[in-house]
């Protein structure tokens, strides 16, 4: 702020009267000055100011939604470190809590009074963590048998989420993936059993896919590594990254076997912040048993009335997302989580519906098996359009919206996909304004009569792989 304060300025001067507000903002060096917190504030408020509102925002998985008393509560906790177990004992009760209600959720066979698991800032870290137990444990047997421990790999779909990546980069493990394809939307089974060998340190199915929504067939995958592993005598067990679908299957298909109840799944990952519904910095991971947990990763506290086993790759981290967990089961219960991602599910259901029926699209899969699901243009008006799935991200970014398109993972990279992903806070009304202006957009793109530059790129692209399309 080098600008000269104007004569007239005082403590009465209003913010939008002020020198700040006609000089630009600090973008490389700390000011030399101080600045009237309520001008700072407004500063800082307004830089956020034309972005879009979080809940319009219908490309995150994460929550953008929570009731006041929820959010009291966290803003009442904002300057608690969770990790200050010490002076906030009882946050750490709260986790211990809320680690027994997610294992029971998934049907933790364990019978300790804590189950075995972890927090983490968000399934990112909880992944890691999961991943971790995995090699060692995979390390530790190779040991016992005298044999290498130096080539571990992973194997899972080609639809990974971008964490995986990070893990096997960073803990140099081989990431070997399964594509997928028309005939194999979700994980391809033998495919993956076909890339496993004596040094894979788990395969990872998803529950709640990424790129496209759908689960991988987990059931099915601990049935056929039950015979793969009495066969070669691996012991090849499973980590269920279970981002999304780990707070929507025990609520909405309980029946449905893909945890703890399977022999091979040791591990399962999830995000409090997506379906756990709490806002963004939670994770959890909850193991099996104490003894797949490694003891070099864990240490034990002993001042909760018993010993509770502690993990993480984070030191500090904010405390109020697990009052925000906590609150949500004891405010929702089972009943009421239920009730929310129903909602989710019909209204996904119901836009799933309405893309379906517009001639431009085809959907990518027949069923909403999670609250979000993905379309690509109908290949026979591909042929002719004038405009791509970008063209209608960027249109309905207009209307504040943001749905994004992207191309998907190698083998199926041709294919250009929308995404919805409908969470808490998405009434069926506000799907049919984005529906309406879906409608609206291509009706103005259908009255183009020069292909858009991102068509053009696509013609271009194509073009190179033999294929002609016209306009
Ligand atoms: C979102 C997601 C992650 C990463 O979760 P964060 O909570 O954002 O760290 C990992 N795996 C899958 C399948 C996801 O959808």
């Amino acid at each position: 702020m080098n600008q000269q304060r104007h004569p007239r300025e005082d403590t009465l001067t209003d913010i939008f009267g002020t020198q700040e507000m006609r000089c630009p903002a600090p973008t490389e060096f700390i000011p030399k000055g101080k600045t009237a917190p309520e001008v700072a504030y407004q500063l800082v408020k307004d830089e956020t100011y034309p972005q879009t509102q979080p809940r319009l925002n219908l490309a995150t998985f994460v929550t953008t939604y929570m009731d006041d008393y929820a959010t009291r509560l966290m803003n009442e906790a904002i300057n608690v470190n969770y990790i200050d177990e010490t002076e906030y004992p009882r946050v750490a009760v709260m986790c211990g809590r809320c680690l027994n209600i997610i294992a029971n959720l998934w049907n933790s066979p364990e019978k300790a009074e804590w189950k075995t698991g972890a927090l983490g800032i968000g399934s990112s870290e909880a992944c890691m963590l999961g991943g971790v137990a995995a090699w060692l444990r995979w390390r530790a047997r190779r040991k016992a048998a005298g044999k290498p421990f130096d080539k571990p790999n992973l194997v899972m779909s080609s639809a990974f989420q971008v964490v995986w990546e990070k893990f096997c980069q960073l803990w140099q493990i081989e990431l070997r993936t399964v594509p997928l394809d028309e005939q194999h939307p979700t994980l391809d089974i033998d495919a993956a059993l076909k890339a496993c060998d004596e040094n894979t340190i788990c395969i990872v199915p998803i529950a709640g896919v990424t790129w496209t929504g759908l689960d991988d067939d987990i059931e099915a995958l601990d049935k056929a590594l039950d015979a793969y592993n009495a066969r070669t005598g691996y012991e090849i067990p499973i980590h269920v990254d279970a981002a999304s679908g780990g707070f929507i299957l025990p609520f909405l298909k309980p029946e449905k076997r893909w945890d703890f109840r399977l022999r091979w799944v040791l591990s399962i990952s999830t995000s409090g912040h997506k379906y756990g519904l709490v806002y963004p910095g939670l994770g959890w991971v909850v193991w099996k048993d104490k003894k797949y947990l490694p003891d070099e990763m864990s240490f034990s506290v002993n001042y909760l009335g018993a010993n509770i086993t502690q993990v993480g790759l984070n030191f500090s981290r904010p405390a109020a997302q697990i009052l925000g967990q906590y609150y949500n089961f004891i405010r929702l219960g089972f009943e009421g989580y239920k009730e929310i991602q129903q909602n989710s599910m019909d209204i996904a259901a119901y836009c799933h519906r309405a893309i379906g029926e517009m001639t431009c699209f085809r959907n990518f899969a027949k069923e909403v098996v999670n609250p979000l699901f993905i379309w690509s243009m109908d290949p026979a008006y591909e042929k002719t359009a004038k405009w791509t799935l970008f063209d209608l991200q960027a249109k309905l970014q207009q209307s504040g919206w943001m749905v994004p398109a992207y191309t998907m993972p190698a083998n199926i990279e041709q294919l250009i996909v929308m995404r919805i992903v409908v969470r808490q806070g998405m009434s069926r009304d506000m799907a049919d304004m984005l529906m309406g202006d879906i409608r609206n957009a291509v009706e103005e793109f259908e009255k183009l009569r020069y292909p858009t530059q991102s068509r053009l790129l696509f013609e271009k692209n194509e073009k190179q792989k033999g294929k002609v399309y016209t306009h």
